[in-house]
């Protein structure tokens, strides 16, 4: 699933190769990854203009649009990426990475495209359609993009009163907008912080931990191509072992989402074990 970092390189995909380029014609025609706009309107509404900046908060990306027109927000879902391809028909990708077992690409799975006069295009390639596309998306109610917010702003953020979890905290995009899952545990792993650990237990010194966690976890996500990149996302599985010290993984779950941490590095304090889930032998 699409977490900070694999929208950056989209934005960034969008930012290198699709801005000031003509738009002659959009494929709107998926009412339910184009809702609440009716077919037609997102045509009418860019058709002739150019994008001109793609921005991101956290998961919501969006472009300007030229000519005073509207933004166009494209929201990558569960997996989906945003494919570019140039005047000379080169293809290029950002978003989700491709994994060695997917199948073959069918055309359906492009659920929106902008084609450009020059004879190429942008589409929103959404295997699954949970992506969506949207004229002037709000974003008012997201955080501070997690890759820009400061070290007090975050400290602030974080060590609040009231016994949230921290990964819910984390999770949370009206406080800090970008961590999902997966980015989430690894920044926990890194700072070696219990993702069960209270807001209003943490040391300063844990919240610093985390912010530096959070910031190199993101560069390195952002370099490599994703956040299963990270180095504890492969020992995220029954048996699996803590890559630092060794120790075996624990799985339960925080926030309402699936979570792994060391049961050494991590433990939670008395009283506050997440619920553990058992798996059964094969
Ligand atoms: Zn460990």
């Amino acid at each position: 699933m699409p977490e900070l970092p694999e929208v950056e390189t989209a934005r960034r995909l969008i930012a290198d190769e699709a801005l000031h380029r003509r738009i002659a014609d959009v494929d709107d025609s998926d009412t339910f990854v184009c809702r609440p706009h009716s077919p037609g309107e997102l045509r009418a509404a860019l058709t002739g203009r150019m994008l001109t900046a793609a921005r991101r908060r956290g998961k919501a990306m969006w472009c300007e649009t030229s000519e005073n027109g509207p933004d166009l927000g494209i929201h990558l879902g569960m997996g989906g990426r945003i494919v570019v391809t140039s005047p000379d028909g080169q293809v290029a990708w950002g978003g989700e990475p491709f994994r060695r077992d997917a199948q073959p690409p069918k055309a359906e799975w492009d659920r929106f495209t902008l084609s450009f006069a020059d004879g190429g295009s942008l589409a929103l390639f959404d295997k699954r359609r949970l992506g969506r596309v949207r004229l002037n998306p709000g974003i008012d109610e997201l955080g501070p993009d997690a890759a820009e917010v400061t070290p007090a702003q975050f400290c602030d953020l974080i060590m609040t009163r009231g016994s949230v979890a921290v990964k819910a905290r984390l999770l949370d995009q009206s406080r800090i907008a970008g961590v999902g899952n997966l980015l989430a545990d690894e920044i926990l792993w890194q700072a070696r912080v219990s993702p069960a650990a209270r807001t209003n237990s943490l040391r300063r010194q844990d919240a610093d931990r985390l912010y530096r966690a959070l910031e190199s976890a993101l560069r390195s996500a952002i370099a490599n191509g994703g956040v299963h990149t990270g180095d504890v996302i492969a020992a995220r599985h029954p048996g699996g072992t803590c890559p630092r010290c060794g120790a075996e993984m624990r799985h339960g779950t925080v926030g309402g989402r699936s979570t792994w941490w060391c049961s050494r590095e991590q433990a939670p304090a008395e009283g506050h074990a997440p619920r553990t889930v058992r798996y059964k032998d094969p």
